[in-house]
């Protein structure tokens, strides 16, 4: 029962990368990677808590670790970035400003 749940999880993170790939890697529909970049990052943190509230540490550590998570969710939506030139997703460490030009085409964004 209990590792049936974990392979669930696994299944589930494992298909939302490969979907993040194909969306926002490959896409070129930049008005939608940006529409849709929050409600993934969003979704995915979700996914991390589900296992964080399953995996059932300890309470204060997993109330702390829960609220650490929404601040993190909400920096990594801000720091990423989309191009309008080239559609590559442009990323900046979560704790550093949001990237000002493009990686890959070095246009300003
Ligand atoms: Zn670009």
């Amino acid at each position: 029962m209990q590792q049936s749940l974990m392979i669930i999880f696994a299944a589930i993170w494992l298909a939302m990368a490969a979907g993040s790939y194909m969306l926002f890697q490959r896409g070129t529909d930049v008005a939608r990677k940006r529409k849709l970049w929050p409600r993934y990052t969003i979704a995915s943190n979700v996914v991390i808590a589900a296992v964080i509230v399953y995996a059932q540490p300890p309470l204060p550590m997993m109330i702390g670790l829960l609220v650490f998570m929404v601040p993190l969710t909400w920096l990594t939506i801000r720091s990423t970035k989309f191009c309008d030139g080239c559609g590559s997703p442009s990323r900046a460490p979560f704790f550093m400003k949001p990237p000002e030009k493009c990686s890959h085409c070095q246009q300003k964004l």
